[in-house]
C-alpha cells in the first residue's frame, strides 16, 4: 500500500510518501481501507519525537472508511465506518468499568500502533462504529478524537449544567470547534476565544455567545465584562503555558477548570491563596471512553453536532498538511484522502 511514513524524528521533512507493507489482520480485527484520516496535535509531537513511537511509523489517529476484511466475518466489506482513535486492553479494572481510557495499557491510533496516513489500516472490532450514508468520509474523520476528547471534558469530568457559564479556549482548534457545539448543546451560555476576527465569527456560527480576540483583548477583563464581573463556571484549557493564568483569573468562585493539553508550554504555576479561597477545581482530562464516543455520535448523526473540516489534503501531502497545523491558521480539521 502507498503510506506516509517517516524513518527518523524531525521537521515535517522527514514525513515519506512511499510504499509500505500492508497490515497483517490478526484475530479479533478489522482491516480498513482508508478514506480519510484527520490531523492531530499528538501527530506533530509524534513525528517531533516528544512522544517516542516506533520507528518506521504511520501517524493518524482519526480514520474514516470502508471495511476491507474482518477476521471473524461480523462486519460485511464495504461498511462504511469511522473509528474509535483509543485502544486499551479490554481486561483491566480500568476496561471493566467502562473507563477504558484510564487503561494503563491506553494508547492512541497512530501513536504506537500504526495509523491512518495509508491506504489501510487494521484495528480491533470494537473501536469500529458504522456511520450512515449521509455522512461524508473527510466529515466522519473530523469528528472522533476532538469531539470524545471535549465530550469527556464537559460532560463526565466539569459535569456542565444547563444554564452555566463556559469558556471555550482556541475557537478554531478541533477540540474548540467541538468543546463550542457540546457546551452550547448542554445548554450552556458558551465565550470563545481566537486569535482573528474570521475565527471569532466562525466561532458565533457554531454556537458562541460573545467571542474574545486573545490577540487584541484582555480576556480575563472581557469575561468579566460578559459575566457582570462573576467569572464562568467552567474554562476548557488545552492551550497551555500562553493562557493558564489568564484562564484561572476568568473562573467565578467554585469553578472548573479543565485541561487536555499543553500546546504552548507545559510548565503552569498555581497561585494557592486564590485555589482554596475561591474553591477552584483544576482537573485533566484525555481522550475520552468508547461509550462517550458512542454517545456523541448519535448527536453527530442526527446534524446535531457538526465536525468543522477547514480543508483537505491528498495524502501524498502530508508534510504540507502538517506545516498548515503548525501555522494555526486553521478553523477546525484539516484532513487528508488517500
Ligand atoms: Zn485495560
Amino acid at each position: 500500500m502507498k503510506a506516509v511514513r517517516f524513518h527518523a524524528h524531525g521537521g515535517a521533512d522527514v514525513l515519506r510518501y512511499e510504499e509500505a507493507p500492508d497490515p497483517e489482520l490478526q484475530a479479533g480485527e478489522v482491516l480498513i481501507r482508508v478514506r480519510a484520516c484527520a490531523l492531530n496535535h499528538l501527530d506533530l509531537w509524534n513525528r517531533r519525537g516528544v512522544v517516542r513511537v516506533p520507528l518506521p511509523h504511520i501517524s493518524g489517529a482519526d480514520v474514516a472508511g470502508e471495511v476491507v476484511d474482518c477476521s471473524d466475518k461480523q462486519l460485511p466489506a464495504g461498511r462504511r465506518v469511522l473509528l474509535q482513535p483509543g485502544l486499551s486492553c479490554g481486561r483491566c479494572e480500568a476496561c471493566l468499568e467502562g473507563r477504558d481510557n484510564e487503561c494503563a495499557r491506553y494508547d492512541v491510533l497512530g501513536s504506537q500502533s500504526d495509523g491512518g496516513y495509508a491506504e489501510l489500516v487494521r484495528v480491533p472490532i470494537q473501536n469500529v462504529v458504522a456511520i450512515p450514508d449521509a455522512i461524508g468520509f473527510a466529515e466522519a474523520a473530523a469528528f472522533p478524537l476532538t469531539f470524545v476528547t471535549a465530550w469527556h471534558m464537559l460532560v463526565t469530568r466539569a459535569k456542565i449544567r444547563p444554564g452555566e457559564d463556559v469558556l471555550v479556549l482556541g475557537a478554531g482548534s478541533g477540540v474548540g470547534q467541538a468543546a463550542i457545539q457540546i457546551a452550547w448543546l448542554h445548554g450552556a451560555r458558551v465565550f470563545a476565544t481566537a486569535g482573528s476576527d474570521e475565527k471569532l465569527a466562525r466561532a458565533r456560527e457554531i454556537g458562541a455567545y460573545e467571542v474574545v480576540n486573545h490577540h487584541t483583548q484582555d480576556v480575563p477583563a472581557e469575561i468579566r465584562r460578559f459575566t457582570n464581573n462573576r467569572g464562568v463556571d467552567v474554562v476548557i484549557e488545552h492551550v497551555g503555558e500562553a493562557t493558564w493564568e489568564r484562564s484561572l483569573k476568568c473562573l467565578t468562585r467554585g469553578g472548573r477548570l479543565v485541561t487536555c493539553g499543553a500546546t504552548t508550554g507545559h510548565k503552569a504555576s498555581v497561585d494557592l491563596r486564590f485555589l482554596f479561597s475561591k474553591q477552584h477545581t483544576l482537573m485533566g482530562s484525555y481522550m475520552g471512553t468508547k461509550a462517550e464516543l458512542l454517545r456523541a455520535a448519535q448527536f453527530f448523526f442526527a446534524g446535531q453536532l457538526r465536525p468543522v473540516v477547514d480543508r483537505t489534503f491528498p495524502l501524498a501531502e502530508a508534510a504540507a498538511a502538517q506545516a498548515y497545523l503548525e501555522r494555526g491558521e486553521q478553523f477546525g480539521k484539516v484532513i487528508l484522502e488517500p
